[in-house]
């Protein structure tokens, strides 16, 4: 298990990733500086430093699918009663629509009042673009609307949801198996609740063992971004940069505390201390499905959550509740707006809202998870989707970000749900004092 961060070895986990990622960005910049485009450096990038990050996030996503499967499976079948899971489920769901509306509002005001995208200049527009043939492929997707989205996520097969990584239909399905598993009779099931609890314990050790790598990973991860794209590129899009963070940070320390202090009961200073760990890891990897673990045994341990709601409320969130993805889409599709200089009317900014939010709804845990949707939501209201291509430069960055306030907003309605429930396990309206 990972152990509240702290591993074998003289330092805890996250002094060692943060050390890992310090010296990435380091030694990429200085790489970058000497050697910036020689075929010596962009061969020890492309077989080396980019491979090496890659395997160790692979290592966790192998058993993302077991997983999140267990994970839900358990969740829902903890909660027992149906009635309760109907209640908790009705919560998460009302809470993610609500949260996600303001941080894309959040983020929408602040990109019309800044305006990231008046200004750039034209030969940092040309190299980001080039820069987008190194980028994941894009696909604009049919977005689902109306019955159709819901029928969407309903898996006809769900071992083909599973191999497509069709992460909502592979959920449904685990809540579905939950919801039998809760009102069959537990004498008949407790074997299958075994097995399940068994693969859910070895996943976490499989994880536990990936996590050693961390450091490593992060510092490849990290050391390809600098070497490849060197310091000036983050400068040049730094008002547009500037941007996404500064929203992000409104609804990170603004709106979520807010929310830990009246709906939660709990002093926010508390609440961002004994999370740390998991935004860190949030941080480094990019992911809140290889956050996901550490995420659940923190809010159950460092805050009181209890295990099934912990369970439910972060897995579904890790997929679902992505209040920073989907600032980030918003804020993103007005900047490029700015920038090809096409003006949006409130009607297609409101279409801006809604489809972010569905997208940090749809978006799989994964690092760049969101960067496919994006499109769609460009070619809705007419902006060029090939401007993708500029963003693409800095969304490490950015997604590391955005990821932090992903997995922070799930454990904050995890709090929220268990409070609303009078589950917090231990007395947690703290003084603000160290
Ligand atoms: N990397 C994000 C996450 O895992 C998803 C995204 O916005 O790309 O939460």
């Amino acid at each position: 298990m990972i152990r509240g961060g702290r591993m074998s070895g003289r330092w805890p986990l996250h002094w060692r990733i943060l050390f890992g990622l310090v010296m990435g960005v380091a030694t990429g910049i200085a790489a970058n500086v000497a050697a910036g485009g020689t075929p010596g450096l962009t061969w020890a990038i492309d077989h080396v430093a980019e491979p090496f990050g890659r395997i160790f996030l692979r290592l966790i996503f192998m058993v993302v699918l077991p997983l999140v499967f267990s994970a839900l499976v358990l969740g829902v079948a903890g909660l027992g009663d149906l009635g309760r899971l109907g209640r908790i489920g009705a919560k998460t769901f009302a809470y993610t629509i609500l949260a996600t509306g303001l941080s894309v509002a959040i983020g929408l005001t602040l990109v019309n009042v800044l305006r990231p995208g008046a200004g750039l200049p034209e030969a940092t527009r040309a190299a980001l673009a080039a820069s987008a043939g190194r980028g994941p492929a894009v696909t604009p997707a049919d977005a689902p609307v109306g019955l159709q989205a819901v029928l969407a996520i309903v898996p006809e097969n769900p071992l083909r949801a599973a191999v497509n990584g069709d992460m909502l239909a592979v959920m449904f399905f685990s809540l579905i198996l939950g919801i039998g598993l809760a009102l069959a009779p537990r004498e008949t099931v407790a074997p299958l609740i075994a097995v399940l609890e068994g693969l859910y314990a070895v996943v976490m050790q499989v994880i536990d063992l990936a996590m050693r790598l961390a450091p490593y990973g992060v510092a490849c991860l990290l050391f390809t971004l600098t070497a490849r794209l060197g310091a000036g590129v983050l400068r040049q899009l730094a008002s547009y940069v500037a941007v996404v963070l500064l929203g992000l940070a409104i609804h990170q320390f603004g709106t979520y505390a807010l929310i830990v202090r009246v709906l939660g009961g709990m002093s926010p200073r508390l609440f961002f201390q004994r999370i740390r760990t998991v935004m860190i890891t949030a941080f480094s990897t990019s992911s809140s499905n290889a956050t996901l673990p550490l995420a659940l045994t923190v809010t159950e341990r460092n805050l009181g959550v209890p295990r099934e709601i912990a369970n439910f409320v972060l897995t579904l969130g890790s997929t679902a509740n992505q209040n920073g993805t989907a600032l980030f889409e918003g804020v993103t599709v007005l900047f490029l707006a700015q920038f090809y200089g096409v003006e949006l009317s409130l009607s297609s900014q409101l279409v801006v809202v809604l489809m972010s939010i569905l997208a940090g709804v749809g978006t799989a845990g994964v690092p760049g998870g969101s960067l496919p949707l994006i499109v769609p939501v460009l070619a809705t209201v007419g902006v060029p989707p090939e401007g993708i291509g500029i963003i693409f430069g800095v969304d490490r960055l950015l997604d590391m970000c955005r990821t932090v306030l992903n997995v922070s907003g799930d454990i904050t309605a995890a709090v929220v749900v268990a409070r609303s429930e009078d589950a917090l396990a231990v007395p947690l309206i703290v003084p603000d004092v160290e």
